[in-house]
């Protein structure tokens, strides 16, 4: 396998005016956890290093992988796992639909629609849908609950495809996607392709803001190209005939997310103005901002290695909770193994059994938590803390403490 190749040109605009701001080493694929098997080899290593457009100002990621590293058969994401996730999803479904940009003969086309986790709700409504989600489990799963579902990579010429076959789209979901996609521009010329011309494209992802504010490093992994702004998404959205009409914001969701709304007609609401003027004012239009970002995150992990070392000097049981992506870069990037952490528990049965990359600590069942009751617990899901302290009370209740952290380590 090749070892990624240096990004020369921006993935938006295609400006070689890329400057770096923060590298988090050679860490191995996020998702790829390993079985029995992997453990007699070398997993491959791969550069994870984040640069700045001076032109567009999108953020994004300085090394390339091929697409096939990353979505393979044993991508272990199913997204009806999270209760908070899920109740989302049905929320958003349910906005649409009160605002009459949903309902019978009103086809909803949701890229990456993973195991049908939204698309189910509007199925339930009388809402024809179409998910298109390239990997075959979550697929399967969705098609099994009755949701047509097309197993594709989405981009140009296969929406306009889908165009001919469905009819146009009048709304299109694009949740946690975008960031995964190396051909941006195909993606976002596949949108204007499949949607109608008084139609709606929701586009979710975390924003960049909370990321540099809340110095949440460990949502960069290299699954995720890009990090986006309003005003990056704005440029992006222009290049192709589109226009950034509105913004929502949900604080609580993966760490602050963002859900833009993109439309063929320019119609922009006060609320979206005001992010891109915020976005200027605060500088992260101009570089300083991420310089000092990438200085404060060696500064987090720093912290980090010298409590987890001093917590286990004094013998404290430590494992950690949430066998995720995130966690993955946290804890390569920190050099944590399988000496500090005993195990990594998470409710994922697909995960289970596993180990994780890299630092190669085996993933049991959350219930390892009450029974093997360990001194601490590193929160590696913690855009999910409120469900997991939530679920594991009882934990807490025995004495047990979690760490949280991000932005700053702290023990709860
Ligand atoms: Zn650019």
């Amino acid at each position: 396998m090749v070892d990624g190749t240096r990004v020369e040109a921006c993935r938006s605009c295609g400006s070689p005016a890329l400057r770096p701001f923060l590298s988090l080493g050679r860490v191995p694929i996020a998702n790829a956890l390993l079985t029995v098997a992997d453990l007699a080899r070398e997993e491959p290593r791969y550069p994870l290093e984040v640069g700045f457009c001076e032109s567009c100002t999108l953020v994004q990621l300085l090394f390339a992988l091929p697409a096939d590293a990353i979505f393979d058969e044993a991508y272990p994401y199913f997204s009806s796992f999270s209760e908070d996730l899920l109740a989302h999803a049905k929320a958003h479904v349910e906005g649409l639909l009160a605002a009459g940009r949903l309902g019978p003969g009103r086809l909803l086309v949701e890229v990456a629609s993973n195991d049908g986790y939204l698309l189910r709700h509007a199925l339930e409504r009388g809402v024809p849908v179409l998910g298109i989600e390239p990997t075959p489990g979550p697929a399967a799963a969705a098609r099994a609950l009755g949701i047509p579902t097309l197993q594709v990579f989405f981009g140009r010429g296969m929406a306009a495809g889908v165009r001919r076959e469905h009819g146009p789209a009048d709304v299109i979901v694009a949740n946690n996607v975008m960031a995964h996609v190396p051909d941006l521009n195909g993606f976002v010329a596949g949108f204007r392709e499949l949607i109608a011309d008084d139609g709606l494209i929701t586009i979710e992802n975390p924003y960049l803001r909370d990321l540099i504010d809340h110095a949440e490093f460990d949502t960069i992994y290299h699954e995720h190209w890009c990090y986006f702004s309003c005003t990056a998404v704005d440029a992006l959205m222009r290049r192709h005939g589109l226009s950034l009409n509105d913004v929502e914001y949900f604080p609580r969701l993966h760490g602050g997310t963002l859900r833009w709304h993109v439309s063929p007609v320019e119609a922009r609401t006060p609320r979206v103005l005001a992010y891109l003027d915020e976005e200027r004012q605060r500088g992260l239009t101009a570089f300083a901002a991420y310089e000092r970002f990438g200085e404060r995150v060696a500064g987090i992990a720093d912290e980090l290695r010298v409590l987890l070392a001093r917590l286990h000097a004094e013998g404290a049981t430590i494992a950690a909770y949430g066998a995720t992506a995130k966690g993955s870069t946290l804890v390569n990037f920190v050099g944590i193994d399988q000496r500090t952490l005993a195990f990594v528990a998470d409710r994922n049965p697909h995960k289970q059994g596993h180990w994780t990359p890299g630092a190669r600590v085996p993933i049991v069942p959350a219930e390892a938590l009450l029974e093997r009751q360990p001194d601490y617990v590193l929160l590696l899901a913690w855009n999910f803390a409120d469900e997991i302290l939530r679920q594991q009370a009882e934990y807490r209740r025995r004495g047990g403490r979690f760490i949280v952290p991000i932005p700053s380590p702290v023990i709860v």
